[in-house]
C-alpha cells in the first residue's frame, strides 16, 4: 500500500501530489503523479512535528523540502519513520537521549514554575548544550586572545593550584583563557570557560590575588551560576534558541548578565574554601577588594563581574581578610618565574617585568 502526500521540493513553490512508499529499510521513494520519483535515504529525513494526524518530513540535506504524509499512513512506512523527537543536526550532536531528557525536564519546570525558577532549571539543562554556545564565544574572540604559550600554561597552573584536576579533560574541565582587553574583569561564560581580561593580570599585584578571582569564577561555574542568569535574563525559549544556534551566541549579551547578591555571596564563600584547601592566603584577594573599592577610574564596559560589585567591595575585602588563620599553612600560588611567565601572556614582544610584589 502506497501512503499520500504532498512534496514541496525546496526549489519551486508548487506542492507535488505524490506516492510515498518504502524502497528498502533505509530508503523510501517519493513518487510524483507524473511519475517522477526519488529516493531519500531515511537517515537523512527529520520529523518535524506533527499537524493533526499529518506527518511533516524534512531533509536535513535540502533545505526547504518538506514532505507531508496524509493518514492512512502504511505501516511498513511508519515504522520506517524517524521518531518525533528527531528535530535536526544540533540535537543530533548532543545525543538524541540527553536532548530529549532535557527538553522534557525544562519542559515540566516551565510548566511546573514558570520562568521564575532558574535555580531549579539550572542543574537540568546539559552541559553538552552549553558547551557549544560557550566555544562559539571563545572562538569570537578571535585575534583577542592572548596566546603567548608559557603564559597560558601558567594561567593553568594558576587554576590546578586553586582547584587541583580543573584543567584535567572531562566532565568537569574547565578552559581558561587570557584575552588582550584593557579592562580589569574576569567572567564565566556558559560551558566551563573562563576568561581573564589583560588588566586583571597586569594590575593583580601577585597571582596570589588572581587566585582569589579564579576561585571566584570557578565557584560560579561550578553551582551553574551562568546558566541561572541566562534563564533568568533571556528567558528559556531565548535560550534553548541560543544552544540551537537559531540566534547569534552574542558575546557582549552573554557577559553583561549579571548574578544575583545570593550568587555572589556563594561564589565569594567558594572562593574562600577553595583558597583555604589550596593554602592560599586569603588576604591577598581581600587586598584586590580593597583597592577595587579605592578606585574610581575604572567605569568601562564589560565591566559587570569585577566592578559592579563596587558597593560591596569593603564588605568583600573584610570577608576575606576575616578568612585569614594565622596558624594555617601558605605559600604562594605561583612561583615567581610561573608569576612572570603568567603576567607576558599577553605580550608579544620582548618580555616585560612584573612590578615588584605588594608588602605584606
Ligand atoms: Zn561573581
Amino acid at each position: 500500500m502506497d501512503t499520500r502526500g504532498t512534496l514541496y521540493d525546496g526549489t519551486t513553490a508548487y506542492p507535488h501530489a505524490v506516492r510515498v512508499g518504502l524502497l528498502s529499510d533505509d530508503r523510501i521513494v517519493v513518487t510524483t503523479d507524473s511519475g517522477h520519483s526519488q529516493s531519500v535515504p531515511l537517515d537523512q529525513l527529520t520529523r518535524s512535528g506533527e499537524g493533526g494526524s499529518t506527518i511533516r518530513l524534512g531533509r536535513s540535506d535540502v533545505p526547504g523540502w518538506r514532505l507531508l504524509l496524509e493518514p492512512p499512513i502504511a505501516p511498513d512506512l511508519l515504522a520506517g519513520l524517524p521518531g518525533s523527537g528527531r528535530f535536526g543536526g544540533w540535537i543530533d550532536r548532543v545525543g538524541l537521549a540527553k536532548a530529549a531528557v532535557g527538553f522534557a525536564v525544562i519542559a515540566a519546570a516551565v510548566l511546573a514554575v514558570g520562568y521564575s525558577a532558574p535555580h531549579w532549571i539550572a542543574p537540568h539543562v546539559p552541559l553538552s548544550w552549553e558547551r557549544n554556545l560557550g566555544d562559539a564565544i571563545v572562538g569570537d574572540f578571535g585575534e583577542l586572545r592572548c596566546r603567548n604559550p608559557e603564559g597560558q600554561r601558567a594561567l593553568n597552573e594558576l587554576a590546578e593550584r586553586v582547584e587541583p584536576g580543573v584543567t584535567k579533560p572531562g566532565e568537569r574541565q574547565i578552559r581558561f583563557a587570557a584575552l588582550d582587553v584593557n579592562i580589569f574583569n574576569a567572567a564565566a561564560l556558559p560551558g566551563g570557560h573562563i576568561i581573564v581580561f589583560k588588566q586583571a593580570i597586569a594590575e593583580t599585584r601577585d597571582p596570589d590575588e588572581l587566585a582569589g578571582i579564579i576561585a571566584h569564577e570557578i565557584a560560579h561555574v561550578r553551582r551553574r551560576h551562568v546558566t541561572e542568569a541566562l534563564v533568568r535574563e533571556l528567558g528559556i525559549g531565548a535560550l534553548v534558541r541560543l544552544f540551537a544556534g537559531g540566534i547569534g551566541a552574542n558575546a557582549q549579551q552573554i557577559m553583561a548578565l549579571r548574578y544575583t547578591r545570593a550568587n555572589e555571596a556563594e561564589a565569594d564563600a567558594d572562593a574562600i574554601q577553595a583558597l583555604r584547601r589550596a593554602g592560599i592566603d586569603p588576604r591577598a584577594t581581600a587586598r584586590l577588594f580593597a583597592r577595587l573599592g579605592n578606585d574610581e577610574r575604572r567605569g568601562v564596559a564589560l565591566d559587570v563581574e569585577w566592578l559592579e560589585s563596587h558597593p560591596a567591595s569593603r564588605d568583600r575585602a573584610a570577608r576575606f581578610a576575616a578568612a585569614y588563620r594565622p596558624a594555617a599553612k601558605t605559600a604562594p600560588a605561583l612561583t615567581q618565574q610561573q608569576g612572570d611567565e603568567l603576567f607576558n601572556v599577553c605580550w608579544k614582544g620582548p618580555r616585560k617585568v612584573r612590578r615588584a610584589p605588594a608588602p605584606r
